[in-house]
């Protein structure tokens, strides 16, 4: 992913939009391109500020983009972990036909 296409993504990661590969490739950029966490930054901040000051709560923005960041993180794992296991399963099923096969030729 380029900035230009991160730069994109930021309003729909904003919303929560983002999913599996999309959301990785995400994070991966921002995390790895200081400009992008800048404009990801800087686009939550008005975002959610504007908002907060709407509705007069205390908010401390930059620890919640943070957790949002990290909650990004687990999602990613989460999905890499479904992932595994449905080739797990995959690799089971495809052994059980194996050895059935090789059961029904040596009856
Ligand atoms: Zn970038």
């Amino acid at each position: 992913m380029n900035c230009k296409e991160a730069e994109r993504k930021i309003p729909s990661f904003l919303q929560d939009e983002l999913d599996g590969s999309q959301l990785e490739e995400f994070i991966a950029h921002v995390e790895a391109c200081p400009e992008c966490k800048e404009e990801l930054s800087i686009q939550f901040l008005v975002s959610e500020g504007l908002e907060r000051l709407e509705s007069g709560n205390n908010f401390n923005l930059q620890e919640e983009l943070l957790m949002k960041l990290a909650d990004a993180g687990h999602r990613i794992s989460l999905h890499h972990k479904l992932w595994r296991t449905l080739i797990c399963l995959e690799v089971a099923v495809a052994v059980a036909i194996l050895i059935a096969v090789f059961v029904v030729l040596h009856l």
